[in-house]
């Protein structure tokens, strides 16, 4: 309400205050009355009057405006994180992190960029230009006759032309400048993600002419759009330097003094200087809209895995897991089909099979990381999709391959699979997992932080981390998808044996690479092209699955 008021003021001193003052002190000064300098200094006093009112009203304005648009850029912001907390994982396969990171950085910065300078001028120019047609239009009906009206009103469609036809440009342009922002995001991100690689594969020289490449489009994009959005106001200007010629030989055609003139131009100018301007704010709306357009598709994105109306909230929750004739597609063919199986509770579950044959699809389907596509999962017998996530995810301890620790101390990074634990429950999930000493040994023990990504410290470290995670989390279901990487014997060792007690109890699915994994479990599904071809202990397999036999003579140590 403020900027409203705050723009109106300056609007009309721009528009129709300083045309008004001129009229009112030029024929005052330069007819015959003789003044003294205290009068004279009055009547000139009226020009910095106008302006500094006006000069207040901008400011205060644009303030006022900036602080809007701020508080939109935030509110926004936040909306896209958020949003991009419940979405599922699926559509962060078909958006790499680099767009999703520029569009919540870039696209946001253009938005706001376009809303504060918009909000202001979107109310000013046009009541700047409303306050200078008023006046235009009173005073060249006094003065003047309507030739002077007629010429301006003439000149208003003319300088609407380029406007639209450069907007246009602008747009597609912009849509396209803002896709490659993220294109140059994601570069940049996988470099600092593979720093290591980059090194070890001398990999320098490749990545920079990469990043040229794309800088060199990511330039011509820039240029293009600079180009269009440039070209607005020189076009409204020659367009009214043509209109103010016009208007000269006009004055000079109908005989009318410079005191009448001069006013009249001032007011012409000011009224397509607003013009010119809201020129400039269309091209920047159009911009605005580009960014909005790429935050509206996370925005509107539909979470397709959440809540349904009637899910439930589990109690007490056994683990029995039921897989009941699942089929799973990522989009192309089937990944998974025709899985029935049932797993006990307490049970330890071991999937055996080659690269690629669904045995972490198959366990991503009980945290409801992905949906099935058919057929149904079921917990203690009631359908996953019955469940409330939150509720379905606080039963499951998840220990992945590539343990990712926030850059945290090591005592949060424990303290996040349950908040509000105790000191001495996190020191006895630590000890369980056998970190607790290497912990102790970091000269600010639990408070150490751990680097980005947990890059202080080692695999195993980060693996002992993870699993005192899942220690503190208890919970009735535990799925591990072991690390492939060879661990060195000492950690190797102390992770099995947590492993060990960590499995107690627990429904287990285990992605299983090493024997001493396959060993612990009760019952073993072996993976072939999306289907579970054989099951049984490993004894049982070996004896009669040859292609058991094939996979583990081959790929288990
Ligand atoms: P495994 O764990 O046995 O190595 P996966 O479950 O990871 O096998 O993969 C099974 C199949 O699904 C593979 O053919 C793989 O290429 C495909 N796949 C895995 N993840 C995705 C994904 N996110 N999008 C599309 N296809 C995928």
């Amino acid at each position: 309400m403020g900027a409203l008021l705050a723009g109106l003021v300056y609007a009309a001193m721009s528009g129709f205050g300083l045309a008004y003052i001129l009229q009112d002190i030029l024929p005052e000064l330069y007819g015959d009355k003789i003044y003294s300098n205290w009068a004279l200094l009055l009547i000139v006093a009226k020009l910095p009057l106008v302006f500094a009112l006006r000069a207040i009203g901008g400011y205060l304005n644009a303030v006022l405006i900036t602080y809007c648009g701020l508080k939109i850029l935030e509110e926004i912001r936040m909306r896209v994180f958020s949003k991009l907390q419940y979405l599922q994982l699926e559509f962060f396969q078909k958006h790499n992190s680099g767009d999703l990171l520029s569009r919540s950085m870039n696209d946001t910065a253009i938005l706001q960029q376009t809303i504060i300078q918009g909000s202001n001028d979107l109310l000013v120019q046009p009541f700047t230009l409303l306050a200078a047609i008023i006046f235009l239009v009173w005073t060249a009906l006094e003065n003047t006759g309507v030739g002077f009206v007629l010429l301006f009103l003439l000149m208003v469609p003319v300088c609407v032309m380029p406007i639209r036809h450069l907007a246009r440009k602008l747009i597609q342009r912009a849509k396209q400048l803002q896709k490659e922002m993220g294109v140059v995001t994601e570069y940049e991100r996988e470099n600092l993600t593979a720093i290591r690689e980059v090194r070890a594969f001398n990999l320098e020289e490749e990545q920079k002419r990469g990043f040229r490449k794309l800088l060199q489009k990511f330039f011509g994009l820039q240029l293009k759009v600079t180009k269009y959005f440039k070209a607005i106001a020189p076009s409204i200007e020659f367009i009214t330097s043509v209109g103010l010629a016009l208007a000269i030989f006009y004055a000079k055609k109908t005989d009318i003094t410079l005191e009448e003139v001069v006013p009249l131009v001032v007011a012409l100018y000011f009224s397509y200087d607003p013009i010119k301007k809201i020129g400039v704010l269309h091209g920047q709306f159009k911009k605005g809209l580009a960014s909005l357009e790429r935050l509206e598709a996370v925005l509107d994105e539909p979470i397709t895995i959440t809540d349904e109306p009637d899910a439930i909230e589990l109690e007490k929750v056994e683990g029995r897991i039921k897989f009941d004739d699942v089929e799973f597609s990522y989009g192309e063919g089937p990944v998974l089909k025709e899985i029935n199986s049932a797993l006990e509770a307490g049970k330890v579950y071991a999937l055996v099979g080659p690269s690629g044959a669904g045995k972490s699809t198959f366990a991503n389907l009980v945290p409801r990381f992905f949906e099935v596509t058919g057929g149904s999962i079921q917990l203690d017998g009631v359908d996953l999709r019955k469940i409330k996530l939150r509720s379905l995810r606080q039963q499951i301890s998840l220990v992945s391959q590539d343990p990712i620790l926030f850059n945290a101390s090591i005592y949060n990074n424990i303290l996040l699979s349950r908040p509000g634990a105790s000191e001495e429950e996190i020191h006895e999930a630590a000890r369980k997992a056998y970190a607790h000493s290497f912990i102790m040994d970091f000269e600010n023990g639990y408070d150490t932080r751990v680097g980005d990504r947990g890059a202080r410290l080692s695999g195993g470290q980060k693996q002992r981390i993870t699993l005192a995670r899942a220690f503190l989390k208890n919970a009735p279901i535990l799925i591990l998808d072991e690390a492939t990487s060879a661990l060195d014997g000492e950690s190797e060792r102390q992770i099995h044996d947590a492993l060990e007690v960590l499995v107690q109890g627990k429904t287990v699915i285990i992605i299983a690479h090493r024997f001493s994994t396959i060993q612990m479990a009760d019952m073993i599904f072996v993976f072939d092209k999306g289907k579970i071809i054989d099951r049984g202990t490993h004894d049982q397999l070996h004896k009669s699955c040859s292609f058991y036999r094939s996979v583990y003579d081959n790929r288990l140590s």
